[in-house]
């Protein structure tokens, strides 16, 4: 349709979907998306998966909420009530904007002057900007008083950022994705990137092609398999075991970088002590990866002109996802495979905007830019910078303040009242039977959003917010490019820019903010983020990005074109060089028993995007993948005397779902795989809410089920 006269207009904005930030083209006709078409952004030069060409009539979507609504006076909030909704107006009555923010800044207020700072939290959203991420986490440290404001990054790859600001000194990657072109050999571990990256998985399949190496090494048999050169079907949970393997025979053979460690890697000593013993022999029988295949596995990444390693929420999601990722480290550092072209650590983040939504300090330990709270001289700047008092310790992350939902209120870290903008944590948290009680028993619970999500089921106040063709704005992706969105559509009935929402509860808590301009001021809030991020994107003004759609950061002037290759010279840590930290072997929180013999292994699939409150409410997408299933080898099916689309139950210790089975042979056997984007089905109500110590992040790729044929759908 590009020239086509039958379109209103032609609008260039990014994909609301996952982290690759393709750029696109949105074809408008009367108010409505007709189509979409690839732009030849930096990332995706002119391609688009099945998500970002087809998945934008949610916008559209009869369900949209176009009034402010206040739960009805008596009606209880029922934590199941999410599993079976019906109309809403049973629950809330219709408010205008004027009694709706009266009533959700009210509450909140009420609660924070009567329990005090830290009564109350915040959980913003990686589907929005990097504006409203700001704005947001502003919000939340100057309005409510405390640090208590996380997002979705705390379910995704807070291990990998908390390992690599350890290791390395940054939490995002050292090179783009499409510099695999540059590789000849990729390690792709814990990661479907052919579901989840789509297009990105199209610049290792065109490397393959060219005759790079690609070592997929995952539990599941995946798509990529097909382009691999060795695939390594580890045991579930043993990412430690293989990788500290790996780095036994490098460094037993020789085939460190010597120089590279004398000039630029501290702490190798105790990495050897750490790997003296962990042969490809005594660690096969843990991982299941045979000591030949590891051993070449091990010389190829070492020897070859440049490795890279991507890597996604197989490696993150674990109660020591952050040992996983420190031993990614360790590899790729030893060996000098990193700071050059075709090297480097690539953590593949998830959606569209959580690289954004971290950097501009949506987490409860940092403010923009990473700079750590408690840090007095970072805490006084920002003090001075918004001219207010500010909380210097770390706030809760987002399991933790779920957790203090439920607390006494004796307990004086106990939640009293949320502000939810754009995530849905009664479909995404682990164990949801917990969290959905959590949520309900809030005494306030706010949510901004475009649908009735299951987290709006339980709140007081509903705000109808804007869908991401409805507003300009930037987003930051997995590349580190900040990228314009601009607005294609206007907003349907009276739902507002989530921008100039934020503000005006702002303003009812008592902040005088003023940011003027078009758009809800939306380029004087990223004028003010620049300030407060100016170690990075100091050279990426307002108008630049206006101007040239995508800058990399790095980037800090506004002749510098940008960094895609960091760490060529140092690193960021204080004395430049990567700090190892080694890894022992930990075996997950909760292993297989003969109650619950099954390993749960949760994640996305290529049509549905996490929660699903946007891909199925896309008619194609929800059209090609309907129904929930659980993929399980056909040896189980078998055994469990179930044929391929018959129905099966999955229980754990927290929850039971019963769902269509699909043969997959890829799933190793005593293996099964749930995809959480189905509410009639949703595989959280089983998973382990165990945390990641560091990262406090959840297990999501591990918790032991039962698994019986038959059950009520
Ligand atoms: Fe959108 Fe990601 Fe697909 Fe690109 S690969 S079109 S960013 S979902």
């Amino acid at each position: 349709l590009v020239g086509d006269q039958r379109v209103d207009k032609s609008v260039d904005s990014v994909c609301p979907y996952c982290g690759v930030g393709c750029l696109l083209i949105y074809k408008v006709k009367d108010n409505k998306i007709v189509a979409v078409e690839g732009r030849d952004g930096p990332a995706n030069q002119g391609r688009l998966c099945v998500k970002g060409r087809f998945g934008f009539d949610y916008a559209h979507h009869a369900q949209r909420l176009t009034k402010p609504l206040i739960r009805k006076a008596g009606v209880p909030k029922d934590p199941n009530s999410t599993a079976r909704p019906g109309d809403w107006r049973a629950v809330f009555r219709e408010a205008t904007w004027d009694e709706a923010l009266e009533a959700a800044a009210g509450g909140l207020k009420h609660l924070r002057d009567t329990h005090g700072k830290k009564a109350l939290a915040g959980f913003g959203s990686a589907k929005g900007s990097n504006e409203e991420a700001y704005l947001f986490q502003k919000l939340v440290r100057t309005g409510f008083g405390s640090n208590n404001v996380d997002h979705c990054t705390r379910l995704c790859h807070a291990s990998s950022v908390a390992a690599l600001l350890e290791g390395v000194g940054s939490g995002a990657v050292s090179n783009p994705v499409n510099d695999v072109e540059h590789a000849a050999f990729v390690l792709v571990i814990g990661s479907n990137p052919t579901s989840n990256h789509p297009v990105a998985a199209t610049w290792m399949k065109n490397a393959a092609a060219r005759g790079t190496q690609i070592v997929l090494a995952d539990p599941r048999r995946t798509d990529l398999h097909r382009h691999a050169w060795r695939s390594l079907q580890f045991k579930a949970d043993t990412d430690v075991a293989l990788l500290n393997a790996m780095l036994h025979v490098v460094i037993e053979e020789g085939l460190t970088d010597a120089d590279f460690i004398a000039r630029r890697v501290d702490n190798f000593e105790a990495l050897r002590a750490q790997v003296q013993l962990t042969t490809p022999e005594a660690m096969s029988p843990i991982c299941g990866i045979t000591p030949e295949t590891i051993r070449e596995v091990a010389r190829a990444y070492a020897t070859s002109p440049a490795s890279m390693i991507l890597w996604g929420m197989g490696v993150s999601q674990h109660t020591h996802g952050t040992d996983n990722v420190r031993c990614l480290i360790a590899l790729a550092s030893i060996t000098g495979q990193i700071g050059r072209p075709g090297t480097g650590l690539h953590p593949l983040r998830g959606q569209n905007n959580v690289q954004g939504a971290s950097d501009a300090g949506l987490i409860p330990m940092m403010y923009p830019n990473y700079q750590r709270v408690n840090t007095p001289e970072v805490h006084d700047w920002f003090e001075a910078f918004w001219n207010t008092e500010l909380d210097d310790q770390p706030g809760l992350t987002v399991v933790e303040i779920l957790h203090k939902a439920k607390a006494p209120a004796s307990d004086p870290q106990k939640i009293w009242g949320m502000y939810v903008m754009g995530e849905n944590p009664a479909m995404s948290d682990p164990d949801l039977n917990h969290a959905r009680e959590g949520l309900a028993s809030l005494q306030h619970l706010v949510v901004q959003d475009l649908f009735m999500t299951e987290t709006a089921w339980l709140a007081d106040v509903v705000l109808p917010a804007s869908a991401w063709p409805e507003k300009t704005g930037t987003v930051t992706n997995t590349d580190r490019m900040v990228q314009m969105g601009r607005r294609a559509l206007d907003l349907p009935g009276e739902a507002k820019p989530d921008l100039w929402i934020i503000q005006e509860l702002a303003k009812r808590l008592g902040l005088a903010w003023n940011y003027a301009g078009e758009e809800s001021g939306v380029a004087a809030v990223y004028e003010e983020m620049r300030q407060a991020m100016h170690g990075v994107i100091a050279g990426v003004s307002w108008e630049r990005l206006e101007r040239e759609d995508s800058v990399t950061y790095p980037c800090l002037s506004a002749e510098d074109p940008g960094q895609p290759i960091v760490f060529t010279e140092h690193f960021a840590t204080a004395d430049g060089r990567v700090q190892l930290v080694p890894a022992g072997f930990k075996p997950a929180a909760e292993l297989p028993d003969t109650d619950y013999p099954f390993v749960l292994i949760t994640g996305r699939q290529l049509e549905h995007w996490h929660t699903g409150s946007m891909t199925r409410r896309s008619q194609v997408l929800d059209a090609v993948e309907p129904h929930p299933t659980v993929s399980l080898n056909g040896s189980e099916l078998a055994r469990l005397g179930v044929p391929a689309g018959g129905v099966v139950t999955v229980r754990s210790r927290r929850g039971t779902v019963a769902l269509h089975a699909r043969r997959d042979d890829g799933m190793p056997p005593g293996t099964v795989f749930i995809p959480f984007a189905y509410a009639e089905a949703a595989a959280n109500l089983l998973t382990n809410p165990a945390l990641d110590p560091f990262g406090k992040i959840p297990e999501f790729k591990y918790c032991a089920v039962a698994v019986s044929a038959g059950g009520d759908l």
